[in-house]
């Protein structure tokens, strides 16, 4: 059959493998040619859609997806039976580490390095780290809340000029170095489409979120207690195992993305509103963290403030991705093939004919396995 949006010839199905678009809605073109309903890495859901696996491990099939929300669960419960134990500081640590092993996990499964994982480890994570040491480090050179014992961020109030520089100059000056490592992966040119480049912005965001809270909480690691009376750490231990990690990672990633556009091409203002929203949003997250925190205000208002910022950042990420992904289908050939995502046995280009899914988005050894098919 023709495609109504790209007018290719193309095997039936409910989506175009060439150019994804919806078929069979006539009516609605534009609609079923951006397909807000299917996002392209996991159609079935929506891209308006706060998730967070489907969204920063976009390589992951259906059944994959399931088993990394289960190990995050196991996670997060586990910290919660540390704290109501009184062991905050493992606590902590197992807080720290839980979403950046979750991501080492998932980069070894989809193998998104292919053969150079030394390299792309070392440059996104490996680099991240880095640079969330030495950035972290000065930044406790320059102001240190760690001047008396005790859980520190319920001092006196902050005065303006710290609120500014930890509210909005960190917060810049982060969102500026944190993406380097991905940007100047020696072997970037064997990556060329977004979604890649997304995953290793995002890598590299999480690496720094990592050496960025073990800086911070030092003080805390080896002057707590092994076992006290748990407190109010919980709120901490929320934002630390959760929303840091998602926010550094996401809004790398985003930054990652808009570059990795540029290279290709293709910066518009989507792109250039991708850079906006990270910058402004890790201002909003830190600012307004500092603000609710300065004012008393329950801490619990400080989660809901993150989650809302989180939700907002995942959701823009998506849209990013979706549209990298809609407009970078190459023409891969047509292939034998098996979808991550519906499990279907295929013969496809850029795109699952019978769920949507763009196989750029697949993990390698799946790409690995196609088989150029003789005839459609
Ligand atoms: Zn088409
Ligand atoms: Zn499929």
């Amino acid at each position: 059959m023709r495609c109504d949006h790209c007018a290719n010839d193309v095997p039936d199905g409910v989506f175009c493998t060439r150019c994804g678009a919806h078929q069979g809605t006539t009516g609605e073109l534009r609609g079923a040619r951006s397909r807000e309903h299917n996002y392209a890495a996991h159609p079935s859901e929506p891209v308006v859609q706060p998730s967070v696996f489907t969204t920063l491990f976009p390589h992951l099939g259906r059944q994959k997806v399931h088993e990394f929300r289960w190990a995050f669960a196991v996670g997060i419960a586990g910290i919660v039976v540390l704290y109501g134990a009184g062991l905050i500081a493992a606590a902590i640590l197992v807080a720290i580490f839980l979403v950046p092993v979750l991501y080492l996990i998932y980069l070894y499964e989809a193998q998104v390095y292919r053969d150079a994982p030394a390299t792309v480890l070392g440059f996104t994570i490996g680099g991240g780290v880095v640079i969330g040491l030495v950035v972290t480090l000065i930044e406790r050179a320059v102001y240190n809340p760690y001047s008396g014992v005790g859980n520190p961020l319920r001092g006196a109030g902050l005065a303006a000029g710290t609120l500014l520089f930890l509210g909005v100059l960190v917060p810049v000056v982060q969102e500026v170095l944190k993406p380097l490592p991905a940007l100047f992966l020696p072997n970037r040119a064997d990556f060329p489409e977004t979604v890649d480049g997304v995953v290793f912005g995002i890598a590299a965001g999480i690496g720094f979120s990592v050496a960025e809270s073990l800086v911070s909480f030092s003080t805390a690691l080896t002057s707590l207690p092994a076992y006290m009376t748990p407190g109010n750490w919980i709120y901490q231990l929320a934002t630390l195992a959760v929303f840091q990690p998602l926010l550094q990672g996401s809004a790398t990633g985003m930054i990652a993305a808009a570059v990795w556009r540029y290279r290709r091409g293709r910066l518009a203002g989507r792109e250039l509103g991708a850079v906006g929203i990270a910058v402004g949003a890790h201002i909003a997250f830190s600012l307004g963290t500092q603000l609710l925190r300065d004012v008393a205000a329950a801490q619990l208002f400080v989660l809901v403030w993150q989650a809302a910022i989180v939700a907002g950042v995942l959701v823009y990420v998506r849209y990013l991705l979706h549209h990298s992904l809609l407009e970078e289908a190459a023409h891969m050939g047509y292939a034998e093939t098996v979808c991550a995502n519906c499990h279907m046995h295929i013969v496809a280009s850029g795109f699952c004919p019978n769920c949507g899914m763009a196989l750029t988005a697949a993990p390698t050894s799946v790409k690995r396995a196609r088989k150029p098919a003789s005839s459609v």
